[in-house]
């Protein structure tokens, strides 16, 4: 094999950011793209603009193609396999995907391969969330997934003895919290079952804190495991990143780098892997959920680590050797920028660059939508303090929320 070429599917600013951490290393690209205005389709010249859920789509833009991979999972499973069968190398295979696509299987298999998962299981109707919550009483029948049910008592804020609150998520097609909700009492637990797919119930959990544990993995099983970061949400939406994870046990941040490259392996992933962990008040880590791509958790690596989430997960899918992923400083900290009332950010780009001229700011070519991902900023510094109130500042800025 020459220099390969890496097919793309879809066309947000994952696979924008992946196209530029190929440049250097002259891989070619080819996009599927909804639109010709995705943030990648903008800048890669060899795009294919058709749909995703199209079989014969897929397959007339896989021609030419050395290796297939995706930004987002939506992709469906049965399409993939198609391709796998005629030959077309799909990394993540279907297989492995499967488990970022589905919360049931993955929750299924987590629990198979013994992963510490927050209490759960698939429910049918109001009523038998009703039985699910109960179950998470002290002297319920609960304590599947993983979890010794002590969680399930501790979530308790709202209840009145009746187990709720609980976690209710679409088992396909979520993402940013969309498709997932907290319900307080049967009337509530109506609204998850509209759509008619599978819901699962999950005990919520009384984390401290959210981690994120990311690794890459080569399809000859060589993996790497990035350090475990503090992903902190608003709204639903990642916010911030710290790297490494501040006040993190040692033992504990191995063993979540442990849990991740357990599940990359038995799942058979390849490329990169995020897993969005839970940190309990009494200091166990519990899993959420899983995403099989370069993943918003990681994007701090594209300054912060000695090769990026998007490099490595090139280099995985061609199944070239994989790099270094230790970070180059003490601290590096990821703010989402998101967009806010000015549609026009550049115009702050002034004072970000003036202010801070170590600022990394990386922007997605999107329009500005209020709440919208455009892009993102990253800081590093051995001051944790002076790191985030940088990365904080300049997002604030662009967004608009601080004017000084
Ligand atoms: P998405 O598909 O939107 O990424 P997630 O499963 O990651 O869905 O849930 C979104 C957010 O909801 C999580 O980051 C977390 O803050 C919260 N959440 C999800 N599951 C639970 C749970 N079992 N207990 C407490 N909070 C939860």
């Amino acid at each position: 094999m020459t220099f390969p070429v890496v097919g793309m599917v879809g066309g947000g600013q994952l696979a924008r950011m992946t196209h530029e951490a190929g440049i250097p290393l002259g891989i070619r690209f080819k996009l599927l793209s909804d639109t010709p205005q995705d943030s990648a389709a903008q800048v890669v010249s060899d795009v294919v603009i058709g749909d995703y859920r199209d079989l014969d789509t897929l397959r007339e833009f896989a021609r030419g193609c050395d290796v297939i991979t995706f930004d987002h999972e939506h992709v469906p499973t049965e399409h993939l396999r198609a391709l796998e069968a005629e030959g077309i190398p799909v990394r993540p295979g279907p297989d492995a995907l499967v488990h970022a696509q589905d919360k049931g299987v993955m929750r299924a298999r987590l629990d198979a391969i013994g992963v510490p998962c927050p209490r759960h299981r698939i429910v049918s109707d109001p009523q038998d969330v009703a039985a699910f919550a109960a179950e998470g009483l002290p002297g319920g029948s609960g304590g599947s997934g993983g979890s010794d049910g002590s969680g399930g008592s501790e979530g308790s804020e709202g209840s009145e003895g009746d187990g709720f609150p609980v976690v209710l998520k679409t088992v396909r097609g979520g993402y940013d919290g969309k498709g997932v909700w907290v319900v307080n009492n049967v009337a509530e637990a109506e609204e998850p079952f509209r759509a008619g797919v599978p819901v699962l119930a999950e005990e919520k959990v009384d984390f401290v804190r959210e981690l994120a544990a990311n690794v890459v993995r080569s399809p000859h099983g060589q993996a790497v495991a990035y350090p475990v970061v503090e992903s902190q949400q608003v709204n639903g939406v990642c916010d911030t990143v710290i790297a490494p994870a501040p006040g993190l046990d040692r033992a504990l941040a191995l063993k979540a780098e442990a849990l991740a490259l357990t599940i990359a392996k038995e799942l058979d992933v390849v490329g990169h892997l995020a897993v969005e962990l839970f940190q309990t008040p009494d200091g166990r880590i519990l899993v959420n959920e899983l995403a099989m791509r370069p993943h918003n958790s990681g994007h701090w690596s594209m300054d912060g680590a000695i090769t990026s989430q998007f490099a490595n997960h090139v280099r995985a899918v061609l199944d070239l050797p994989l790099g270094d992923p230790r970070p180059r400083a003490k601290w590096t900290v990821m703010v989402n920028v998101l967009g806010g009332d000015y549609p026009d950010m550049y115009s702050a780009y002034l004072h970000c660059m003036a202010r801070d001229p170590q600022l990394k700011i990386h922007m997605y070519g999107k329009d500005v939508k209020p709440g919208r991902k455009v892009g993102h900023v990253n800081t590093y510094g051995d001051d944790l303090d002076d790191v985030l109130e940088r990365a904080r500042h300049a997002a604030g800025y662009l967004r608009g929320t601080i004017t000084e």
